[in-house]
């Protein structure tokens, strides 16, 4: 079977004359007629929609790359999708305004409604392409291989492909070379596989902020990897700077975004590191992933360590208490409401209707037991805020 990596092809181009059947819930045609969306042996093919049609606009809007798509060339003119038939189907009901998206405010866009340069964006957007040629038996052989045991080629492996080049070939050397001896230190901080450049990715969505695509494509010709290099490295030597000690649970957490963040703060590495270790100790931690931003932060978002809660039995116990207690006094059960002064003031809440809430916020060294725990009305709980 013969292969070509196509890069030209627009979702402009692919959306021309697009075909959409209501009845089977599939795209038939685009490429202005040329492109079979729907091949016989794929008729059964049923994906999930909703959700995924709009990821797939959304990553096209955040220049996100969608993954290969297979064409099988039938003859000179004319193509089937092998693989990559509901990402198109959802680009081309996007573009024919047959579902929306939400923008920023939460507001449902429409494709027509949409702002010119996004529209734009979208329509000039370049999908990478597998274009295979070879007989039937072999095209059904390779689909069934591909869809059932084939290991799908990651994102990064793809970039390469596409940008390959002078830059990707030195990037490899230094970040996907299980020789180079500095993989075991990077190892402290990056998870994956240097062999399935997830180490080379991470280099590259630090130095360029997320946008890996642009910075290959911008780069795509340089002989060298100065500025890839040094920032890599300002990254892990900020980690080691900061942190004393290496955790299992430092790995793959995002360095990159911590250090932009961070990096003019000054830190006492011995404090840093006695405060790592008192939350590694602490047992209402129950994320220990959490701990890093968590002191990063200025430890006082507690959601980052997802802090143990009251179990029911206290809740309940407490729920009893206050509301036996509230009846004799003739007033509320929540007592923020009791010493209120509108109409909820002498209100009985039902258990369905209260939360539990710590007396000493766990940052303030409250423990979650039933002496630090009050039933409060959902309102009056969740204005309290720092928990
Ligand atoms: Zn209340």
């Amino acid at each position: 079977m013969k292969t070509k990596l196509r890069t030209d092809i627009r979702i402009k181009d692919i959306c021309e004359g697009f075909v959409y059947s209501e009845l089977e819930g599939a795209g038939l045609f685009g490429l202005a007629g040329t492109l079979t969306i729907q091949p016989e042996y794929q008729r059964n093919y049923i994906y999930a929609a909703g959700r995924r049609d709009v990821a797939v606009i959304n990553s096209i809007l955040k220049s996100y790359p969608i993954g290969l798509i297979y064409f099988n060339k039938v003859d000179d003119k004319n193509f089937e999708v092998l693989d990559g038939q509901q990402r198109i189907t959802s680009i081309g009901r996007f573009v024919t305004n047959r579902f929306a998206i939400r923008d920023e405010n939460g507001m449902q866009q429409y494709f027509s409604a949409l702002a010119s340069d996004k529209q734009d964006l979208i329509l000039q957007t370049k999908l990478l392409i597998y274009e295979c040629e070879g007989t039937e038996s072999e095209i059904k052989e390779w689909f069934k291989t591909v869809n059932i045991a084939g290991v799908p080629l990651k994102d990064q492996e793809l970039l390469n492909a596409v940008y390959s080049g002078p830059f990707v070939t030195v990037a490899k050397e230094e970040f996907s070379n299980s020789q180079n001896a500095n993989i075991q230190m990077w190892t402290a901080y990056i998870a994956g596989s240097v062999n399935r450049q997830d180490f080379l990715e991470c280099a590259l969505r630090w130095v360029s902020k997320g946008n890996i695509n642009d910075y290959m494509s911008r780069h795509r010709y340089d002989d060298n990897i100065n500025e890839l290099k040094a920032y890599f490295n300002s990254v892990i030597d900020w980690i080691s700077a900061v942190f004393k000690d290496v955790k299992p649970e430092m790995r793959g957490l995002e360095w990159g975004k911590f250090y932009e963040k961070h990096k003019k703060q000054p830190f006492d590495r011995q404090e840093v590191s006695a405060k790592v270790e008192a939350l590694y100790e602490d047992p209402y931690v129950r994320n220990k992933r959490g701990i890093f931003e968590y002191i990063l932060d200025g430890s006082n978002k507690a959601k980052l360590l997802n802090v143990r809660v009251f179990d029911e039995a206290t809740k309940r116990s407490v729920y009893a208490k206050q509301t036996r207690e509230a009846q004799e006094k003739g007033i509320s059960n929540c007592p923020l409401c009791a010493i209120g002064h509108d109409a909820n003031k002498t209100k009985i809440w039902s258990r369905q209707e209260m939360e539990a809430d710590h007396v000493t916020a766990w940052s303030k060294g409250g423990s979650s037991d039933i002496a630090n725990c009050e039933m409060l009305c959902v309102t009056h709980n969740r204005a309290k805020g720092n928990k």
